[in-house]
C-alpha cells in the first residue's frame, strides 16, 4: 500500500515508480525522433513549438478543412452509477457500457489507420486499462504514440465548474494526468482541455488549465444569447485572459466554442443509439443516399465555417456513451470522407478528415491570426429565455457539504501520509491509504456529482464512495498520530459532529481530544462536542486547566440535540494539540444561560458582542438588524431572514419547471418563512448565541465567540414541507443600506473574485427574461457587497447559488425541494426524501460567516477566514490514555511539523505523498494583486523551504506545472497573438529552495525527494518544542 500514493487505489496497478523514472523507453524514443522531421514542423509554423503535434494529419491549406472528431462522452455517474456505466448494467435505465465502448473503439482503430478517436474520462479508462492483457496494452500504446487514440482533458472526470473548489479540481486533474503520464509518458499527455458538457464555465477553471500547461480549451455550452452574438461577430474562438493577478500569458487560454454543443450534425449520427440512415453508396440500391448526404454535408460545412475565422472547422462526431459499436460510426465516416473529398475533382473546396481537438487547435495556431480577449466568465448558462441553469448551484446541499468536508479530510490525510511516510501506511492500526478517498473525491467533481444533477440512487452511491474513502484515511491518521504522539490511543472518528452526534463523547467519563491543524499557521479553534449534562474538566497539552462550558443547543422536531461541551484549543501549524476531558460530577455546571423566550414584544434591545463585533437584534421580531465592527468603528443596519421561492411548474410563458438543474421561481418576490422568530439568548464566557426559531423546519443560531472577527450564522433548514403541492427554494437574505449600484462580487471556484452586475453581461447586451434566476451566480466560498467604503462579506461552507437582487441586498440559496423534473434528462424531481425511501425530506445544517469591514482591509479578513474554513482542524477522539507507540517512544501532546510558520499570504495547498520517497508540494499566494492594502498581504512573499519541515529532509526539489505531469522548465505552450499584443514568454523563476518567491495568486508546484526521520524518538530530539 502506498507504493505510489497517487495511484495506489487503482486496481491491479503495478508497483509504482519514482517520478524521475516514469518515462518509458518508448517515450524516450519519441523524444529522439529524427531531427529533420521536427525541424520541418518548426519551419512550418514560425514561433510555435510542435511538441505533441507531430502526429497530426495533413490538411489542405487552400480548402476548408473539416475536422471530424470521433468521441464519446462518458459521464462518471448520472442516471446510473459509475460501476453500472462501466459494466453496462441496468441498460433499461440507459443503454451504456463503457468497457464495451473502449473494446470496440480499439478494434475499429486497428481496422483502418486513418481513423482517430478521443477519450477523456480517466476514471473509466484507467479501470479498463488494468483489465487488459499485456498484448492489448501494447497495441493501445502504439495507437496513442501514433496519435490515433488521443486523450483530451485527461482528468479523472470532466469536472463541474460551478460547484467545485479549485483545490479539488487540481487534485482530480492531477490524478488523471498522473495516470496518463505513468502509462504513456509524454505521448499520452493531453494538450487540449475539453469540457463539452459542464453547464457554464468559470474563469478560474481556464486559469487552472493554463497553469497546467494546456494549449487550448473547447466547450459546448454557453448562454444562447451569448452564442448568437458570437456567431454574428465571428467570435466563437478567442483568448481567455483568466486572471487579473497572474501576468499574461500565465493564465491565458485559447478557448473555442464548439458549433453543435458536442453532438454530431443532424442526420449524421451513426451510432447504435441513433436512428439516422447509414450512408448508402451503392448506386443500384433503392436506398441510395450518398449524393444527397454529400451535398448536405458540403452545405453544412460551408454554413458552419461562416462563424469561424480560419480555413478550419470542427464537427463532434459522437455523444453520450456512443461508440459501443464503433464500427457503425467509423464505417459511415470512412465513406463520408472518401465521398466528400472525391468532390474536390469536381471543384469542391472542402476537405474532410479524421482529426482530434489537438490537431484542430494546431491548425488554428498556425493560422497566425490576432485573437480577441475575454476577461469575464460564462455564467450563468441559459439554453432558453426561461431556462437558467442556476438551480444546480445549490441542488443537494447535504452532498455538497459532504464533498467539501471530504476535501478537508483528504488534505489532512495527505499531509499526515507525507509527514510520517511509510509508517502512516502500515502501522499498529493496519493499512492506511489516502488513495481511495482521493479517487472518491475525484469522482465527486464530475459534472453530475457535486452539482446534484444525478438520480437519487447515484447520489447515494457518490456518498457511499466518499464514506468508503474515509475508512482507509482514518486508519492512516491513527497510524500517523500514534507515531507522532508516541502513544497508541483507541482513536474514534466522530463523523457526525456537524449534527451533534458522537457516541464516545456522549457516553465516556474521560476521553482524549486530538486536534490536528492542516494550516501553515497556528489556529485557535473552539471545540464543540456533544456530551451529557454535567461539569467537565478540560486540560491542555501542558496539563493546565482550560475554561470550558456545557451549553444547551436548540432542539428541533427532527433532532433532539444533546448539550455541547465547549473549549478553546490552540493548535500549532501543521501539527496537533492533545487535550484531556474528564467529567466531574461534583462540580456544579458553570453554565450561565438566560432563557428569555420572547414571544411578545419587549422594549429591551438585544445584543451579543465581543471586543471586535456587536450584533443587535430587534426584540419585536427576533431578527438581526445591525452589525458593528468595533475596531474600525463601522456600523451597518443588516436585516437577515429566511424566504422561499415558489418553484415554477411551468406557466403560459414557458412550460419550463424548476428542477435539479434549472432555477425558475414562479414569481419574482420570495415569501418570508415567517416575519419574526421566536428567540432565546445564551450568554456565557465562551460563547454568545441568539437562537432563532422561524418555523418547525427553519431555525438558526447566531453565534459569537470571544476574539472572533466574524458573526457565525448556523442555519438548519428542512425537511422542506411540500404537502401543499409547492416545490420550495429556501434563501437566507441580508438586507442592508449599502448603496451598491447593482453590483456584487462572487468568488470563482474559491480563488479569484469576479464583479457581477444585475441584469448585465460584460460582453453582450442582455435581454433579461428571468429577473431572479438570470441574476444567480455560483458562490463557492464567498459573496460580498460594498459601497466602496464598507464591505459586507458572507463566507459559505459549501457551494451555493447567490445573488443581489436589489441594491444593498445579498442572498444565498441554502436548500431546495422540487416536485417536477426540469426536462434535462435526469428524469426525477429533486425530492431528497431523506435516509429512508419515501422519507419526510432532508434537513440540512450549514454555516454562513458574516464579516463587516472596510474595503481596504476586507480581503485580509475573508481570505484568511475562508482558508480556515476549507482546511479546518480535524478533531479525533480517543478513550483512555493509550499505550506507548514503542518502548523508547517519547510521548508528546503537542507537535508541529513546521520549523517556522508560513507567512499569512502563503497557503499550503498540497502536501501529499507522490511516490516512494517523493512528495507533492504546492504553495499558493492566496491574495490577489492590490486586494489587501491594509496589511500589505498582496505583496510578493518568499519562503525558505530548507529545513522547513521537521519530519523529513528535502534532498532534491523539482518544479512542475500545476498538475505535476511535466517539469516546468521543459514545459512550453503555444503562443497566441491577441488584440492586446503578443504577451512576452513568461520567464521562469529560478528554483532556489532557500528563497521560493510567490507572486499574488501564484501557485508553485514541486516534487520533492525526501528522507523521513527514522524513529519517533529521533523526531522528538530534532523538533523544536512549542
Ligand atoms: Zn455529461
Amino acid at each position: 500500500m502506498g507504493a505510489d500514493a497517487w495511484a495506489a487505489g487503482l486496481r491491479a496497478g503495478g508497483p509504482g515508480v519514482a517520478a524521475e523514472s516514469r518515462m518509458s523507453p518508448r517515450a524516450l524514443r519519441s523524444l529522439l525522433r529524427p531531427l529533420p522531421f521536427l525541424l520541418l514542423l518548426l519551419l512550418e509554423a514560425p514561433g510555435a513549438r510542435a511538441a505533441g503535434y507531430e502526429t497530426c494529419p495533413k490538411v489542405q491549406p487552400d480548402m476548408l478543412n473539416v475536422h471530424l472528431v470521433a468521441h464519446t462522452h462518458d459521464d462518471v455517474g448520472w442516471l446510473k452509477t459509475v460501476d453500472q456505466y462501466f459494466y453496462g448494467i441496468q441498460n433499461d435505465i440507459q443503454h451504456a457500457g463503457v468497457q464495451y465502448i473502449l473494446d470496440s473503439v480499439v478494434s475499429a482503430l486497428l481496422a483502418e489507420p486513418t481513423r482517430r478517436f478521443v477519450y477523456v474520462e480517466m476514471a473509466f479508462f484507467a479501470r479498463w486499462w488494468f483489465q487488459q492483457t499485456n498484448a492489448t496494452q501494447e497495441v493501445v500504446r502504439d495507437l496513442v504514440r501514433q496519435g490515433r487514440l488521443e486523450f483530451a482533458n485527461g482528468g479523472w472526470v470532466m469536472n463541474d465548474e460551478a460547484a467545485t473548489h479549485y483545490g479539488a479540481i487540481i487534485d482530480q486533474m492531477t490524478l488523471g494526468l498522473h495516470f496518463l503520464e505513468k502509462t504513456f509518458g509524454s505521448d499520452g499527455r493531453p494538450r487540449v482541455a475539453w469540457h463539452i458538457d459542464p453547464f457554464g464555465h468559470s474563469r478560474e477553471q481556464a486559469s487552472l488549465f493554463a497553469q497546467m500547461g494546456f494549449d487550448g480549451f473547447f466547450f459546448g455550452r454557453l448562454d444562447y444569447q451569448d452564442k448568437k452574438t458570437r456567431k454574428a461577430m465571428v467570435e466563437m474562438e478567442q483568448v481567455w485572459r483568466a486572471s487579473t493577478s497572474l501576468p499574461p500569458p500565465a493564465a491565458d487560454l485559447f478557448t473555442g466554442v464548439l458549433p453543435n454543443m458536442y453532438n454530431p450534425p443532424d442526420e449524421l449520427c451513426w451510432d447504435s443509439l441513433c436512428d439516422d440512415k447509414p450512408l448508402v453508396d451503392d448506386l443500384r440500391s433503392p436506398e441510395y443516399n450518398a449524393d444527397k448526404l454529400v451535398n448536405y454535408f458540403l452545405q453544412l460545412a460551408a454554413t458552419q465555417a461562416r462563424f469561424y475565422r480560419t480555413k478550419h472547422t470542427v464537427m463532434t462526431m459522437g455523444s453520450d456513451f456512443q461508440y459501443e459499436n464503433a464500427n457503425m460510426w467509423f464505417k459511415n465516416l470512412d465513406k463520408l470522407i472518401q465521398l466528400v473529398n472525391a468532390q474536390q475533382a469536381n471543384g469542391s473546396h472542402v476537405h474532410v478528415l479524421y482529426s482530434t481537438p489537438t490537431c484542430y487547435l494546431w491548425e488554428l495556431n498556425k493560422a497566425n491570426l490576432t485573437w480577441s480577449v475575454k476577461e469575464d466568465d460564462f455564467f450563468p448558462y441559459a439554453d432558453g429565455a426561461h431556462k437558467f441553469w442556476t438551480g444546480y448551484f445549490t441542488s443537494r446541499p447535504a452532498l455538497k457539504f459532504y464533498e467539501r468536508r471530504s476535501y478537508n479530510f483528504l488534505q489532512v490525510c495527505n499531509q499526515l501520509e507525507a509527514l510520517v511516510g511509510p509508517a502512516a501506511n502500515n502501522g499498529p492500526y493496519g493499512s492506511g491509504d489516502s488513495a481511495p478517498l482521493r479517487e472518491a473525491m475525484a469522482v465527486l467533481q464530475h459534472h453530475d456529482a457535486v452539482t446534484g444533477t444525478s438520480r437519487q440512487h447515484v447520489a447515494d452511491d457518490y456518498a457511499r464512495q466518499l464514506a468508503e474513502g474515509w475508512g482507509p484515511c482514518e486508519v492512516l491518521l491513527s497510524n500517523a498520530l500514534a507515531r507522532l504522539s508516541g502513544s497508541k490511543g483507541d482513536f474514534t472518528f466522530c463523523r457526525g459532529l456537524n449534527v451533534s452526534v458522537c457516541s464516545l463523547s456522549q457516553t465516556a467519563k474521560r476521553f482524549i481530544v486530538t486536534i490536528y491543524n492542516p494550516l501553515g499557521r497556528k489556529v485557535a479553534w473552539m471545540v464543540r462536542l456533544p456530551v451529557t449534562k454535567g461539569a467537565y474538566l478540560v486540560t491542555d497539552p501542558n496539563g493546565t486547566i482550560v475554561p470550558n462550558e456545557v451549553v444547551i443547543v436548540p432542539s428541533s422536531q427532527i433532532q433532539d440535540r444533546p448539550p455541547e461541551l465547549l473549549f478553546s484549543a490552540s493548535v500549532p501549524a501543521l501539527g496537533f494539540s492533545i487535550y484531556s476531558v474528564a467529567r466531574v460530577p461534583d462540580r456544579s455546571p458553570q453554565v450561565y444561560t438566560r432563557q428569555p423566550t420572547i414571544n411578545k414584544p419587549q422594549t429591551r434591545v438585544l445584543t451579543i458582542q465581543n471586543k471586535h463585533i456587536r450584533a443587535t437584534f430587534d426584540p419585536n421580531t427576533g431578527l438581526l438588524i445591525k452589525i458593528e465592527n468595533l475596531d474600525q468603528k463601522l456600523l451597518l443596519p443588516v436585516r437577515q431572514a429566511f424566504y422561499w421561492y415558489n418553484a415554477s411548474t411551468g406557466n403560459k410563458q414557458s412550460s419550463q419547471a424548476s428542477g435539479a438543474y434549472i432555477f425558475r421561481p414562479n414569481q419574482q418576490k420570495p415569501l418570508p418563512v415567517r416575519h419574526w422568530a421566536q428567540i432565546r439568548l445564551v450568554k456565557t464566557a465562551l460563547v454568545q448565541e441568539v437562537h432563532q426559531n422561524f418555523s418547525a423546519w427553519c431555525s438558526q443560531v447566531i453565534r459569537l465567540y470571544p476574539g472572533q472577527r466574524h458573526l457565525e450564522l448556523e442555519w438548519t433548514v428542512g425537511p422542506i414541507p411540500v404537502v401543499d403541492g409547492w416545490g420550495k427554494e429556501i434563501i437566507s437574505r441580508f438586507d442592508t443600506t449599502l448603496e451598491t449600484d447593482g453590483r456584487f462580487y462572487t468568488d470563482s471556484n474559491g480563488r479569484e473574485i469576479l464583479e457581477r452586475r444585475r441584469d448585465y453581461r460584460p460582453t453582450w447586451n442582455l435581454t433579461q427574461t428571468e429577473p431572479v434566476a438570470g441574476n444567480y451566480y455560483p458562490v463557492n466560498t464567498r459573496i460580498y457587497i460594498t459601497d466602496g467604503n464598507m464591505q459586507l462579506t458572507v463566507l459559505t461552507d459549501r457551494s451555493q447559488g447567490g445573488s443581489s437582487l436589489k441594491d444593498g441586498s445579498l442572498e444565498l440559496m441554502v436548500h431546495r425541494r422540487l416536485l417536477k423534473d426540469d426536462g434535462r434528462g435526469v428524469g426525477e424531481p429533486l425530492q431528497e426524501a431523506g435516509p429512508e425511501w419515501n422519507g419526510p425530506g432532508l434537513w440540512v445544517r450549514g454555516r454562513h460567516l458574516v464579516l463587516l469591514d472596510t474595503v481596504r482591509t476586507a480581503a485580509a479578513g475573508h481570505r484568511l477566514q475562508a482558508e480556515k474554513e476549507v482546511l479546518a482542524p480535524q478533531v479525533v477522539l480517543a478513550a483512555g490514555q493509550g499505550t506507548p507507540y514503542h518502548r523508547e517512544a517519547v510521548q508528546r501532546k503537542q507537535f508541529s511539523a513546521l520549523r517556522r510558520e508560513l507567512p499569512p499570504a502563503v497557503h499550503l495547498l498540497t502536501l501529499a505523498r507522490w511516490g516512494p520517497g517523493t512528495l507533492l508540494l504546492r504553495l499558493e499566494h492566496q491574495f490577489a494583486v492590490g486586494e489587501d492594502s491594509g496589511r500589505n498581504l498582496s505583496s510578493p512573499v518568499t519562503v525558505d523551504l530548507r529545513d522547513l519541515f521537521s519530519t523529513f529532509n528535502i534532498t532534491s526539489l523539482r518544479e512542475t506545472t500545476l498538475a505535476a505531469n511535466q517539469l516546468r522548465k521543459a514545459a512550453s505552450r503555444l503562443q497566441w497573438d491577441t488584440h492586446t499584443g503578443l504577451p512576452p514568454q513568461a520567464t521562469l523563476p529560478l528554483l532556489d529552495p532557500s528563497a521560493v518567491t510567490l507572486q499574488p495568486m501564484e501557485i508553485r508546484t514541486f516534487l520533492a525527494t525526501v528522507q523521513w526521520e527514522q524513529t519517533s524518538s529521533r523526531i522528538n530530539l530534532r523538533t523544536p518544542f512549542l
